[in-house]
């Protein structure tokens, strides 16, 4: 008998009829003799529909409210899921985050888990009972109701899985498991049976939307076996788990992410404390900044790219036009007609040549790369955005990526 954390996100849940669906799912493996605890997202896209419901009434929400707010989505989730399951004959209870023993600091809309108390769910489980808990939300020691950040449903579910010390962690979700690519771009793509954290992570932070980078993070840490399946079938998804003989494999995934921007100030003098200062005025203006190129300097002067957010680019290019004269700069220039294409694999450790294959395949599919960012797993281009769905195949097929391993 397994004790079961399974998560089902917002598209899962969409509407009463889909609801019913998943009762029928969670039952199925109550049957089998697994306790089941069931984590929920808010229905569809109700979160964006309670944002703008505060963006009618006030220019500037408070954020305790937005939490107050926000935190209601899951609720109502929670609830019909309680009394579908009920109705088919099983008992079933919702709980809040806050009940479930979420504890969190009082940083609204952001809030960190500090502290997981969960002896009033355990009581529940142990009663024979299948618990529903509201996703993406806790509570702080004197009682304030705080949300995790989007996406954050996944984040309650590996937490809980944790503190229950589940056997695994389901994400149920709108596609069958993590894959080699987009299969919308690369119609050959595969999906993974293993994928290790780290490669996780680095595929979602180079702009593979499947699961929220803090959740992948938290199993990391505490251990935690995450599932990545499908709501709608009964394949057995994606496992994300260190196993031994992982580096066998030199790439196992790659990702793109069409939301950057590329910014370019030239002929920036090159002397010490330049870049502390132009990265320290993005900083300060809480920019985040992903790849960044220094040229070799020319006649004590150097042209600096950086990439940053597509949505920050008005606000990066306002905060560069003001340092322009401080760092001796003769124009800034923008671009956002890029895209950022990443090969991923814990494989390259161990592999030399991951990069000249890369570039090679990029070479002969006569595309340019114009930033190239590494960490130890990855390699990272900056291609025009129209090169970008060839870039993919072309990298998908350098690495053979179709092949079952
Ligand atoms: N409903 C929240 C969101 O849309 C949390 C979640 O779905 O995980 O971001
Ligand atoms: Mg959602």
């Amino acid at each position: 008998m397994a004790l079961v954390v399974q998560k089902y996100g917002g598209s899962s849940v969409a509407t009463p009829e889909l609801i019913c669906r998943v009762a029928e799912r969670v039952l199925e493996r109550h049957r089998q003799g697994d306790r089941m605890v069931v984590v929920v997202s808010a229905m569809g896209d109700s979160t964006d529909h309670l944002k703008l419901l505060a963006e009618k009434v006030s220019r500037a929400p408070a954020k305790r409210e937005m939490d107050m707010l926000m935190a209601s989505g899951e609720r109502i989730a929670m609830s019909l899921l309680a009394m579908a399951i009920t109705d088919m004959g099983v008992e079933a209870v919702s709980m809040t985050g806050g009940q479930s023993g979420i504890i969190t600091d009082r940083v609204h809309q952001s809030a960190r888990i500090t502290e997981l108390k969960p002896a009033r769910l355990l009581k529940e489980l142990n009663r024979g009972r299948i618990v529903i808990v509201a996703g993406f939300q806790g509570i702080t020691d004197d009682e304030e109701e705080t949300t995790l950040g989007r996406g954050g449903s996944n984040l309650t579910a590996v937490a809980l899985a944790y503190a229950l010390n589940a056997d695994v962690c389901e994400m149920n979700t709108d596609v069958d498991g993590i894959y080699t690519a987009d299969p919308r771009i690369v119609p050959n793509a595969r999906k993974l049976d293993l994928i290790s954290p780290d490669e996780m992570l680095e595929l979602a932070s180079s702009g593979a939307r499947v699961l929220q980078s803090r959740s992948v993070e938290f199993a990391k840490k505490s251990g935690v076996t995450i599932a990545v399946r499908s709501s709608f079938n009964d394949h057995p998804g994606t496992l994300i788990k260190e196993m031994e003989g992982m580096e066998e494999v030199v790439v196992r995934g790659i990702a793109h992410d069409e939301s950057e921007a590329k910014i370019t100030v030239r002929q920036v003098s090159d002397r010490p404390g330049i870049a502390a200062l132009l990265f320290g005025a993005l900083a300060e203006h809480h920019i985040n900044v992903d790849m960044i190129l220094q040229n070799t300097s020319e006649q004590g002067a150097t042209d600096v790219s950086f990439t940053v957010k597509e949505d920050d680019l008005g606000k990066a290019l306002e905060v560069c036009q003001n340092i322009k004269q401080e760092v001796g700069a003769a124009e800034v220039l923008a671009d956002s007609d890029i895209a950022k294409v990443s090969i991923v694999g814990v494989g390259m450790r161990s592999h030399p040549g991951v990069a000249a294959t890369a570039f090679r395949a990029l070479s002969e599919a006569k595309i340019n790369i114009e930033m190239i960012s590494t960490s130890e797993i990855k390699i990272g281009c900056v291609v025009a955005r129209r090169d970008c769905d060839n870039a993919v195949r072309a990298l998908h097929a350098a690495f053979e990526l179709d092949r079952v391993d």
